[in-house]
């Protein structure tokens, strides 16, 4: 891993305002009151948050899912995952640099709606944390065709920009589900 770049200040604070608006337009599609959104139990992190083992250089964000220490048997069942949304800086700034048609507060808003869609996903039970990479691509397409939808909605420049960028995205992992 070469040298780690992290997020200054104000783009921190982009970053927390963009995590802001992907909480309210999910929560918003999803119908999610407050109450239910904080049960979600997740959390958001940038790289200088993160420890050695959730940084990755292939993804701009990965999300890790701890369990509970405790192992109850009787317990179990009701013991609630946290998962921890981890925002790789050092990979969303260079993308930043070398496609200038993206900014932060929209490219950021992005990953945060995707992610965040996963977690909801996780949570209902309509996909598993754990299931196998096949299934796994073609849940990314779901989400990503999801993300488009909710982000379609939303009136802010540079939306349509990302939504372009992720294009590829989208349509590539249904290859991988017919195959
Ligand atoms: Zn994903």
């Amino acid at each position: 891993m070469g040298t780690l770049q992290y997020f200054n200040p104000d783009e921190l604070q982009v970053v927390n305002t963009s995590v802001e608006l992907a909480e309210e337009v999910v929560s918003n599609h999803y119908k999610l009151s407050a109450s239910q959104l904080s049960k979600l139990n997740y959390d958001i992190k940038t790289l200088k948050e993160l420890s050695a083992e959730e940084i990755v250089d292939e993804h701009f964000a990965q999300i890790i899912r701890y369990s509970a220490k405790r192992k109850d048997k009787v317990l179990d069942t009701f013991v609630k995952d946290f998962y921890k949304i981890c925002f790789q800086d050092h990979i969303i700034i260079p993308t930043l640099k070398t496609n200038p048609e993206l900014d932060l507060l929209t490219f950021s808003l992005y990953i945060a709606s995707h992610e965040l869609i996963h977690i909801i996903r996780f949570r209902h039970f309509l996909q598993q944390f754990d299931a196998p990479v096949k299934e796994r691509m073609a849940e990314e397409a779901r989400v990503h065709a999801k993300t488009h939808e909710i982000l379609s909605d939303v009136s802010i420049d540079g939306v349509e920009a990302v939504l372009k960028f992720y294009e590829d995205w989208r349509n590539l992992p249904h290859d991988v589900e017919k195959s």
